[in-house]
């Protein structure tokens, strides 16, 4: 089965992503139509349940064609997995029945673009100090603040939106919200200009007075901070895809032109220096992949997966920053600094897997406790 969907994702990157990539990115232009075939591929609900609109596979098959899907275009695979496990997982996670019906099978279909807002102007890594709030009006919650870089944000359907509903609580005052486009109230910013993943849509959340049914709370009052840190979690083995797929692209580029260049009489391939190079690449490659397929198994197998994804997710970010940087010095100037060939893009796409979902900072901060849980 994942065999299958590996070729599938892979012919799909190297015909329709990989030839189109780099313009998508110069022109900030996200493939709608693109993103709308892989709903059709069900890639955007690659481990949602066929009940509610998903394709019903494992957390392996998601690793695999999000690396591939990323391999071909890094901005496509974070809309990928923005909306499979930011967006569909904690629906499936913590939603009723009536709430995985209504805002579930539009999304894990690919209908509809989900969003997951947790960071803020004033606070990312420290998430759990969220100042937008969420007021109690009789059946309604009343939202006001501001949600920061949201992935998806300028096109999605809907958001899950984290707000205080008890600031004393600090981080158990948190809760989780299920709003609509169009919702009165809910404003989205202008899309941010970045340094990569340029195709995807980028930008800030706006609450104002924004009046939410109480049907539309997502986990128990007080749960989002929990809510969102299962998520992040699972989010991790698909931004650890991310990386791999963008490291192996990197690799296949500097392979495939070392072997064409030619100095000083013969291919650029046959220098030991460069050999290297491809050596070092390949091994942070492999290794990356498999703690990131391991991480996967350890959650379809439903043992505790946190350690595992934390490391995959560092692991493969570093992999896709060291490979692009490498794969660049194997282009030289003639064909890895210019825009002419896709490495450069690589190297911006690969920097962002090192900031979202846990910069590497606060990857360590979890492997470590981890670590020391193990041996308390
Ligand atoms: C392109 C893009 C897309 C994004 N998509 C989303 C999204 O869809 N949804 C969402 O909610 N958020 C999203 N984010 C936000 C992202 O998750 C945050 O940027 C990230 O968590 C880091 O937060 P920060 O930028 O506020 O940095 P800060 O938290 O201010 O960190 C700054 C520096 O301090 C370090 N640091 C902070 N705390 C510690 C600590 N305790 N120990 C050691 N070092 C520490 C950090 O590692 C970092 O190096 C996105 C960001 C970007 C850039």
């Amino acid at each position: 089965m994942s065999k299958m969907l590996q070729s599938m994702c892979r012919q799909f990157a190297d015909e329709e992503l990989a030839p189109n990539a780099g313009s998508w990115d110069k022109e900030h232009k996200l493939p709608v139509e693109v993103i709308k075939k892989m709903g059709e591929m069900g890639l955007m609900g690659v481990s949602q349940p066929t009940e509610f609109g998903g394709s019903g596979m494992d957390t392996m098959s998601y690793a695999i064609s999000l690396e591939e899907i990323s391999r071909g275009c890094a901005s496509c695979g974070v809309v990928m997995s923005a909306n499979n496990s930011l967006y569909c997982d904690p629906i499936k996670m913590f939603g009723t029945a009536e709430q995985k019906e209504k805002w579930l099978t539009d999304f894990a279909s690919g209908n509809k673009l989900g969003c997951f807002a947790l960071s803020e102007p004033g606070n990312g890594s420290d998430a759990g100090a969220a100042s937008t709030v969420a007021v109690a009006d009789g059946d309604h919650f009343v939202l006001n603040g501001t949600k920061n870089w949201i992935t998806n944000g300028p096109t999605a359907d809907a958001a899950i939106v984290f707000a205080t509903s008890d600031k004393s609580a600090k981080h158990k005052g948190i809760s989780a919200f299920l709003v609509e486009k169009g919702t009165p109230g809910f404003t989205t910013g202008k899309p941010e200009d970045k340094l990569g993943i340029r195709a995807s849509g980028t930008c800030s959340l706006i609450f104002e007075d924004c009046r939410i049914p109480r049907s539309h709370l997502l986990g128990d009052l007080g749960m989002g901070f929990k809510i969102a840190m299962m998520t992040l979690d699972g989010g991790r083995i698909g931004i650890a895809s991310q990386g791999v797929g963008i490291a192996q692209a990197s690799l296949d580029a500097a392979v495939r032109y070392s072997e064409t260049r030619t100095a000083f009489g013969s291919p650029i391939s046959k220098l030991q220096a460069i050999q290297f190079k491809i050596a070092d690449m390949a091994m942070k490659i492999e290794s990356a992949r498999l703690l990131t397929w391991r991480a996967a198994q350890m959650k379809d197998d439903k043992e505790n997966f946190i350690k595992a994804a934390a490391m995959a997710k560092l692991a493969a970010s570093e992999a896709a920053t060291f490979c692009s940087h490498q794969a660049i010095q194997v282009l030289g100037g003639y064909a890895g600094y210019v825009t002419d060939y896709p490495v450069e893009r690589h190297y911006r796409d690969a920097r962002i897997t090192e900031i979202y979902e846990g910069t590497s900072e606060i990857q360590r901060l979890v492997i470590a406790g981890q670590v020391y849980k193990d041996y308390a």
